[in-house]
């Protein structure tokens, strides 16, 4: 019997670890997920991720499908030359430092590919998702916090020191809110989840209008981001407006990025982009309103198509694209 050669891939998130095996195509032979359980701490998530891979491996024999390498995508900014952990990530306590790669290709005997999360999932849209076929790609993911991926010439831009494309961490109002990283006015500071919440809840402390009311049963306790994008969908003219605020705040950031970097695709993903209500026209819409025509004249600005899978199809392709 023939073999095929297949890709496998594992993303971490804070809370769930997501994995799977595709094909060339981009075709998701199989695909799973475990609870991160990053309370236990980074030894025990460690295992876990070596136990997946070798789930994984064992998987593909069974298949007779080739596996030439894992990929792991992971938060946090990764040195891909070592596979080590080389900066904070808030969701998992303790994981920097964490030499991810050295201790997998130890137990694995084959070689294993580590990068950031977002930088995994830009490789996967730019290969076979919103910016499919395209060469330069920024990628952007907005929710509990704001990360970003930049492909350059089909490369991942990675930064003299592993620690590129951080541009949720932008300043776009130096008088700005405090942000998680420690500075302020960071687009993250304006665009997260969290800030989104906050900014209803000023608008809302004075009394809540009739579709917040319903949706709360009452309370502002009860508010979620899709709550918000619930109640704009209803016509909620407070939510609506703060979709659109944080929208244009996230635009502005992205139209000195795209006068940078002059990509062909801007792909926005993760949790805020789900909600749909007009999200991602609003950063079009500031964004062709702020950076060059020149830059913008054959701009594509889109959702992330890939969804939950973009994070392992990206891990699983990190060896193609730098071996
Ligand atoms: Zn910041």
């Amino acid at each position: 019997m023939s073999e095929q050669r297949v890709y496998a891939g594992i993303d971490i998130g804070g809370t769930n670890i997501k994995f799977g095996l595709f094909d060339g195509d981009g075709k998701v032979l199989i695909r799973e997920q475990r609870p991160t359980m990053a309370e236990k701490g980074p030894m025990p998530l460690m295992h876990l991720i070596t136990n997946i891979a070798e789930r994984l491996l064992y998987f593909a024999a069974e298949e007779n499908y080739t596996v030439n390498w894992v990929g792991v995508g992971s938060p946090g900014a990764v040195d891909f030359k070592t596979g080590k952990v080389i900066g904070p990530s808030p969701n998992i306590v303790g994981w920097m430092g964490m030499e991810i790669g050295s201790i997998m290709k130890e137990r694995l005997n084959m070689p294993v590919y580590v990068d950031n999360d977002v930088n995994s999932m830009a490789l996967a849209e730019a290969r076979f998702g919103a910016a499919m076929g395209a060469r330069s790609v920024v990628c952007v993911t907005v929710g509990t916090g704001v990360g970003g991926g930049v492909i350059i010439d089909g490369q991942v831009v990675r930064g003299s020191s592993s620690s590129a494309g951080e541009l949720g961490h932008m300043t776009i109002d130096i008088d700005g809110p405090k942000c998680a990283c420690g500075n302020y006015g960071c687009i993250e500071s304006f665009c997260s989840s969290g800030a989104m919440m906050e900014r209803i809840k000023i608008r809302l402390n004075n009394g809540l209008s009739p579709v917040f009311n319903e949706l709360l049963d009452g309370s502002l306790d009860n508010l979620t981001v899709k709550k918000i994008f619930a109640a704009a969908k209803k016509g909620d003219q407070i939510a609506n407006e703060v979709i659109d605020e944080t929208g244009t705040y996230l635009g502005v950031g992205l139209a000195g990025i795209v006068n940078l970097l002059n990509p062909q695709v801007v792909v926005i993903g993760g949790g805020i982009t789900d909600g749909g209500a007009g999200f991602v026209e609003a950063v079009t819409t500031e964004i062709r309103k702020r950076a060059f025509s020149s830059a913008v004249e054959k701009l594509r600005v889109t959702r992330a198509a890939l969804g939950n899978d973009a994070g392992f199809i990206g891990a699983g392709l990190l060896g193609e694209v730098n071996s």
